[in-house]
This record gives structure tokens, C-alpha cells and sequence, in this order.
């Protein structure tokens, strides 16, 4: 099973989006470009909304059957690891093997000797990279502390991807390694050592997700130079190229940049880059669509806007609950919050301003799109109510999640502008 070129990975928290979102997807290949779909949904988002694992591919399989669609499609089992993998391998075919809790953990001495004396050839001399100006140096010192700290994660991801290939079989699924939600980057050359040990550990990776410099905080803007991100991803993305000749990994390997919904300013760069170096892309999704359930709501007005106001509300209650979980990818300025009573005042067209990710409007509130967006934990709760409104505006929310993937996610990304 491989996996195609350019594929976006897009979440449906309470599985009504999959159809809207499909949409998105076939108006970008009547553009002329291929992008896979691919639904996602962590095991941090079934625990707390409550789900099984299985509906996420019975949601898909139902879009897709519906709108006819006979291309490529996957469900990903989203930032897994050993405690949680087992629910999910039956019913997923692309797995995010989520290892950053293993990066500067319990390290074997004598695998980190073994890799320094098999990959002998990446210490010390320059490595030449095809695309980058100057060889990557890596010195003794150097090599040595990037694998302490990674190699215990990598370890990780064997166990864990040789526990998936006992269930499903070689080559009946696509394997992701994630190691994203950490506070420090990866540069190119930790990248490198990176992916030499998962060669080394017999994986057959297709994509990777390192920490870029930045944050991508979710749902809302990248925080950090673009500039700055283009130099840091076109040099990964050479590394990848490389990594494939030299270490003999899957040569469909790609860059996944996970959180990377609502990240507008580098996305001219990723596809400018993306082009020029003819490489491929996987980019995942965090929440945008529920966030687009929730504009849509409000601007149905009526009780499509009390019911966004009443999520608004008690998330604003349970704010400290909410961001827990979320504490090292979001970035929430209490003063900067409106109190629900403010908010009970809005029009549906002052929500939707607050709320819809258009840095350029005046009205636009990051810190209040962020609670939100931890915010569907109050949707979870509300059970039936919160359905029975998506059915009810079903018009209203199916255009903004088609607008917002289509428009802001896969033009800007895959459409030379
Ligand atoms: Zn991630």
C-alpha cells in the first residue's frame, strides 16, 4: 500500500463532515490535482468525545461511497502508541506511530554504539546532499547526543510497528513516524540520523512529522518567521531525498506537517517548495472542520447561533479543563477572551467575524478561535442536541467546511497562485 504524492489529512470529530469534505477533494482534482484523502482522528479526540475508532472509516466509507469516489482514500490512526494501538488495527490502514515520548528517554548504551559504528559514514566526514549549498558536518559529540536522544523513541516505533505488522500484514498499511509534539525542533541533521535509525530498525516508513521551528498552535496562524520555516523545510526536504537513496527507505517517503491547518503564511512555501523540488506532502489537519461546524452554526443565526454561543459559554467556564490536554500546542491570552455575557450580545455576524481564521478582519479573535477550538469536548456532552443542530443547518455547515479545506487549505497548497 502506498501512498499518493500530495494528501491531506482532515478530521471529523463527530463524523457528519466526511461528504463536505470529500467535496473539497474532487474540486481540487477537477483543478487538475490529485490529493488523497485522508480521515483522522487522535486517540485523545475518542477518549474525550467518547468514540470508537471503527466509526471514523464507517463515516468515510459512507462519503465515499455516496460521492462516488474510486481514488485513494485512508483512515489514520492518529498519534497511536503501544497502550492504545490495539482498538485501531483492524479497521485503520494508515498509522501515526507517536514516539515523541521516547525522544531523551531510557537510552541503551550499546545500540547507540551499534549506530555509530554501522552508520560510521555519517560521523565526522560531510555528507553531500543533493539541493543544499553546504554538506551536513556531524561530529562525534554531536552524532552521539542526537542518538541518546532519539534512538529511544525510535526503539519505540519498531515495537510498535512490528506490533502492527503481526495484526495486518506486510504492506497492508502506510506507517508515520511523529515525533511533533515536543518542545524541541528537529533540524536536517537530526533528521538525517532520524531516518537512518528507522531504516536501521526495519521501517518502511512513508512519512515522517518532525518538530519544525515555530509553533503550530492549533487552528490558528504559524508563529514564527516564514522565511525562516522555507530554509528549515526545503533542507528537510532534500534530506528526505536523500534518505531514500541512502538508507533504502520507501521511495514515496514524505514530510507530514502535523497541526498544519490554519498555518496560511507558509503555505505559499511548502507548495512553492514542494514544485520546485517535485517532492510529495503530507499535511494534517487539527480541528479546523469542527471549527467550520461551529461558524456555520452561527451564521445559520437563530438557534444555530445560541447553540454556538452555549458551547462558547460553558467552554469558557471549563477553559483551565479544556486546554489541558492541549497545553504545548495552543497559546491562550485570558485578557484577550470575550466573557460569555459578551458574547450572548453578538450578532451572528459578529461570532462568525470572532471566529472564522481571517487575520485580515478587524474582528478576528485568535484566543477566542483556540478555546473553541478545545471547546468540543461541550459539544461531545451536548450528545443528540449537537447533532440535531448540524442536521438542522446541514446547508450553513457543509458550505463553510467545503469553502475553508478547498479555498484556504488545498488551493493555497497545491495551486501555483
Ligand atoms: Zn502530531
Amino acid at each position: 500500500m502506498t501512498l499518493g504524492k500530495y494528501s491531506i489529512g482532515c478530521g471529523d470529530r463527530f463524523a457528519r463532515e466526511a461528504a463536505a469534505q470529500l467535496e473539497a477533494y474532487r474540486k481540487i482534482a477537477e483543478d487538475g490535482v490529485d490529493v488523497v484523502p485522508v480521515w483522522n482522528k487522535s486517540n485523545r479526540e475518542h477518549d474525550i468525545i467518547g468514540t470508537e475508532p471503527s466509526s471514523v472509516r464507517e463515516a468515510a466509507q459512507e462519503a465515499v461511497s455516496a460521492a462516488g469516489w474510486t481514488k485513494e482514500w485512508h483512515v489514520d490512526a492518529d498519534h497511536i502508541n503501544l497502550s492504545t494501538v490495539d482498538r485501531y488495527l483492524e479497521s485503520f490502514d494508515f498509522f501515526t506511530l507517536d514516539v515523541a515520548a521516547g525522544i531523551g528517554g531510557e537510552v541503551d548504551e550499546s545500540a547507540v554504539k551499534t549506530f555509530l559504528k554501522t552508520r560510521a559514514d555519517l560521523v565526522d566526514s560531510p555528507i553531500n546532499i543533493a539541493g543544499l549549498a553546504e554538506p551536513i558536518v556531524i561530529d562525534q559529540k554531536r552524532a552521539g547526543e542526537i542518538v541518546r536522544t532519539y534512538l529511544p523513541a525510535v526503539k519505540q516505533a519498531g515495537t510498535l510497528y512490528r506490533r502492527i505488522l503481526d495484526a495486518k500484514g506486510e504492506g497492508n498499511f502506510i506507517p508515520e513516524v511523529s515525533m511533533d509534539e515536543t518542545d524541541v525542533p528537529q533540524g536536517p541533521a537530526e533528521l538525517l540520523l532520524i531516518l537512518a535509525a528507522l531504516a536501521d530498525e526495519g521501517i518502511p516508513i512513508q512519512t515522517i512529522a518532525p518538530r519544525f521551528s515555530g509553533r503550530f498552535n492549533k487552528g490558528v496562524e504559524y508563529v514564527g518567521d516564514p522565511a525562516a520555516f522555507a530554509v528549515e523545510f526545503e533542507a528537510d526536504l532534500m534530506v528526505v531525498a536523500h534518505a531514500i537513496g541512502a538508507f533504502g527507505l520507501p521511495a514515496n517517503l514524505k514530510l507530514s506537517v502535523h497541526s498544519g491547518s490554519d498555518k496560511f503564511a507558509i503555505y505559499p512555501e511548502i507548495g512553492r517548495l514542494i514544485r520546485k523540488h517535485d517532492a510529495g506532502v503530507h499535511l494534517k489537519t487539527a480541528g479546523t472542520t469542527w471549527l467550520e461546524e461551529i461558524i456555520g452554526l452561527a451564521e445559520a443565526d437563530g438557534e444555530g447561533l445560541e447553540l454556538a454561543k452555549t458551547v462558547y459559554g460553558k467552554a469558557f467556564v471549563q477553559r483551565v479543563e479544556l486546554c489541558a490536554p492541549y497545553a504545548e500546542i495552543i497559546d491562550i491570552h485570558d485578557d484577550k477572551l470575550p466573557t460569555p455575557e459578551e458574547v450572548a450580545n453578538w450578532s451572528a455576524e459578529e461570532f462568525v467575524r470572532a471566529l472564522r481564521h481571517d487575520s485580515t478582519d478587524e474582528l478576528y479573535n485568535a484566543d477566542f478561535r483556540q478555546l473553541v477550538h478545545v471547546g468540543y469536548k461541550v459539544a461531545a456532552k451536548m450528545g443528540a442536541t449537537y447533532l440535531k443542530a448540524l442536521s438542522d443547518h446541514r446547508e450553513s455547515v457543509a458550505r463553510n467546511v467545503t469553502f475553508n479545506l478547498y479555498e484556504r487549505h488545498l488551493k493555497p497548497l497545491f495551486l501555483d497562485s
